[in-house]
């Protein structure tokens, strides 16, 4: 194929002055990036407080040291609870489900955040599908790997802590507790 050679036009060259203004407006959305990022890992800590304290209360209880809330979208608590399987006889009651039930009717749950001391098993990951919440804290994963990961895949935001109290909680717990806590977990 013969095609005539041409020689492309030279690319236009931006203005000193848009490259340098594109570039500090780069520079600041990176850094307000990476600021938003730190400003929500402390407010998911400050948030797992309420999860933490909800669980210590499960266990003071005699319960499973499980607690959970939900957080609206500009940060108030909806609803906090904790598993209460032991209290109640009630396998139903997750630390994800008493929080979510202890929120009331929403009329949307996009934006909000359910904050839980553990990784969400299925039936409480379905949960958080189901109605659409937009994030989970979770304080960590070791212990039990529940759902978090398939919740990610499905755009749910999730922020893992690995927070060293939420997991000696249940190291401890399970360790005393063993068929309480496979009983929990359906095993
Ligand atoms: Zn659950």
């Amino acid at each position: 194929m013969n095609r005539p050679s041409r020689t492309p036009p030279p690319p236009p060259s931006p203005s000193p002055q848009s490259q340098s203004q594109s570039q500090s407006q780069s520079q600041s959305q990176s850094q307000s990036q990476s600021q938003s990022q730190s400003q929500s890992l402390s407010q998911a800590r400050t948030w797992l407080a309420t999860a933490l304290e909800e669980a210590r209360a499960g266990l003071a209880e005699g319960g499973i040291p499980i607690g959970a809330a939900l957080y609206g979208p500009d940060g108030t608590v909806l609803g906090r609870g904790h598993n209460r399987r032991v209290q109640d006889g009630d396998p139903s009651t997750h630390a994800e489900t008493a929080a979510f039930r202890a929120a009331g009717r929403q009329r949307t749950y996009r934006g909000t955040t359910m904050v839980t001391t553990l990784s969400p098993c299925w039936y409480c990951s379905g949960l958080v599908r189901q109605f659409g919440i937009s994030r989970v804290v979770v304080g960590e994963a070791t212990t039990f790997h529940g759902g978090h990961d398939w919740l990610a895949e499905h755009g749910v935001e999730i922020v893992l802590l690995d927070d060293p109290e939420c997991v000696s909680l249940m190291r401890d717990f399970i360790k005393q507790n063993p068929a309480l806590w496979n009983e929990d977990i359906g095993e």
